[in-house]
């Protein structure tokens, strides 16, 4: 028998995928990693699950307790199945600016959904902040306590990367890659994959890719902060050094316009058949700026984020499109 045993052991191992179109255009093996696949639909089931089973471990989350986390969905999503398999309720904080289709699944996960508006990290009203209150006050009501996932600065998040993600890639490409492209809204995925991979060979390349409105380009090319410009792409852009991000293995960083990404997702949908969403889009075309810079015959490996049905009423929606004066392909017109 083949069969894996329920949901949480369904995460991770995931196929690598050769980008048929990308890498032909370069000369290079341009691969994704399929972490849309995962069965929560997305790269955070991995965060989620090493969180959840760090706070177990470390006896800081007890049997029936409640998780509650701040999240732009995905690791929400994450949270509430994992805490379904497991036994535990969760309580997650969104932005309400995040999409509908989040929104929906997070409360077909059953977890109790509150929706802030969306301020900056310095305002008290931030969602991040509002999340660890609410753990904070449920750790002295409930019966059997509360925890505070805390994906940006829990370093269990990028060691679950770095025990599973990276690995799997070093196996998967037989320790032939050149660069692997990565953005970031934790940096638990970049971090972590970074590190297993120096760890591996400390020559691989590891390349921060940022959207538009991210503060993370500047900062690693002047060491200072700055934002410009923006993205309708969710899950990703950063405007502080996260712990998870603090001391990654990152030697340069590549600026993805919207511009650039949204025709790579839809090419990838038409032509290969990948239903992708919108960070996906920054990290295949960082990957392919990587490419062009360092020329025929290399291997760069990126990550495949999420699912595109996530985004059907954004990213895959004229009216939407033409609104942010985005490119609408003829197809979907
Ligand atoms: N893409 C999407 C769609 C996401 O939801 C996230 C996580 N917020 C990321 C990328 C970034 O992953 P990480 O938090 O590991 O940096």
């Amino acid at each position: 028998m083949d069969a894996r045993n329920g949901f949480i052991d369904t995460i991770g191992r995931t196929p690598l995928i050769r980008l048929i179109g990308p890498s032909e255009a370069t000369g290079c093996e341009i691969l994704g990693k399929a972490e849309f696949l995962n069965p929560g639909g997305s790269v955070k089931d991995r965060a989620a699950l090493a969180i959840v089973e760090d706070a177990v471990a470390s006896g800081r989350l007890k049997p029936g307790g409640v998780i509650v986390e701040g999240t732009a969905g995905n690791t929400g999503i994450g949270l509430a199945l994992v805490g379904n398999a497991l036994g535990f309720r969760t309580v997650i904080v969104m932005p309400e600016t995040q999409s509908q289709e989040k929104k929906d699944m997070l409360r077909l996960c059953g977890a109790d959904l509150r929706l802030v508006p969306a301020v900056p990290f310095k305002d008290p009203g931030n969602y991040v902040h509002v999340s660890r209150r609410i753990a904070e006050e449920l750790a002295q009501t409930e019966p059997n306590g509360a925890i505070w996932a805390n994906q940006f600065d829990n370093l269990a998040n990028r060691e679950g990367h770095r025990r599973t993600t990276g690995p799997e890639i070093w196996e998967q490409t037989g320790g032939k890659v050149d660069a692997f492209t990565c953005a970031t809204g934790t940096g638990g995925t970049l971090a972590g994959v970074g590190m297993a991979l120096k760890e591996r060979n400390p020559d691989v390349r590891i390349v921060l890719a940022d959207p538009m409105g991210s503060a993370l380009y500047a900062w690693k090319k002047t060491g200072e902060l700055k934002a410009e410009g923006n993205s309708i792409t969710e899950g990703i852009g950063q405007g502080r050094v996260t712990a998870n991000l603090a001391d990654a293995p990152v030697d340069d960083a590549v600026q993805v316009t919207d511009e650039e990404a949204l025709p790579i997702i839809f090419d990838l949908l038409k032509d290969e058949g990948l239903v992708l969403g919108g960070s996906s889009g920054i990290n295949v075309g960082a990957a392919i700026k990587v490419a062009k810079a360092l020329g025929p015959g290399h291997t760069i490996v990126t990550i495949l984020c999420d699912y595109g049905t996530r985004y059907q009423s954004k990213l895959f929606n004229p009216a939407f499109l033409r609104e942010k004066n985005l490119p609408v392909p003829d197809w979907l017109a």
